[in-house]
């Protein structure tokens, strides 16, 4: 059985004090919840990750970062790297995030070595793939998952701890989520391609699906066999619908 994951991408929202809000609604909403019952993980941008720590305390909440740079440290004015988000007590993050592919376009060969990043300092990466709507009109959805997937799992040993995210481009932040079945089958294909690489492990590697998850559609996804969890943006935002969204998934 894998553990289920509700992992929240708050981008580039909140303050501090919403921050701290945000926990103490949070956890209220979810004290019934068992610690044992899944991960959940929230992704705040990278100056809030001390203070969501001091917030999550000892709950159940993990934190991750958003991003991070390729490289260990160096000359890279405004970045960020996978040491200082580890040594700021986070444990997991996101590695090729759609937005950061396309609006800064990095590469599959920039997320690998995000990922490698991680691993080295001891963060779970969450990885994420997904095809453009140009790519899904075009029948090239499959295609890009592959390459996509390809190019990461070469430069990562098969033995490390990782999270998959199936994330379809035009289904992120724009309110119209995939249909349930056809996020299963893209992720039952991520499953085959990590079989094919690095055989039974692909029964313990978990896959996440994200794009306009909401309390009212997470249910569906949740039921579905391969998706072992959720990646939620905009709806995250709200400490209550991040709540419901758990909750819901949960009794899938
Ligand atoms: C995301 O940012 O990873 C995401 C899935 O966003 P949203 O839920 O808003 O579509």
């Amino acid at each position: 059985m894998r553990k289920k994951v509700f992992a929240a991408n708050w981008k580039m929202n909140m303050t501090a004090s919403e921050t701290k809000s945000y926990f103490r609604r949070f956890l209220n909403e979810t004290e019934d919840i068992p610690a044992s019952a899944c991960d959940v993980i929230i992704c705040p941008p990278a100056i809030l990750i001390p203070q969501a720590i001091t917030q999550a305390d000892d709950s159940f909440v993990a934190i991750g970062a958003q991003n991070i740079h390729w490289e260990e440290e160096g000359a890279y004015t405004g970045e960020i790297s996978a040491r200082m988000v580890r040594d700021s007590g986070a444990e997991y993050c996101i590695c090729g995030h759609s937005e950061r592919r396309q609006i800064f376009e990095e590469s599959s060969e920039m997320v690998t070595h995000k990922a490698i990043q991680a691993l080295e300092n001891k963060l779970t990466p969450i990885l994420c793939v997904g095809e453009t709507l140009f790519q899904r009109d075009n029948e090239e959805t499959l295609e890009v998952i592959s390459e996509q997937l390809l190019a990461s799992l070469a430069g990562i040993d098969e033995t490390e701890d990782i999270i998959l995210a199936y994330e379809p481009v035009w289904a992120i932040g724009t309110g119209v989520s995939a249909e349930p079945r056809d996020a299963q089958e893209a992720i039952a294909y991520m499953r085959k391609i990590v079989r094919e690489q690095w055989g039974d492990l692909a029964d313990e590697i978990r896959i996440l699906y994200g794009g306009s998850i909401k309390p009212s559609n997470v249910e569906a996804f949740m039921a579905c066999p391969d998706i072992d969890g959720v990646l939620v943006g905009g709806a995250s935002l709200d400490a209550r619908d991040f709540a419901e969204i758990i909750q819901s998934g949960l009794k899938a």
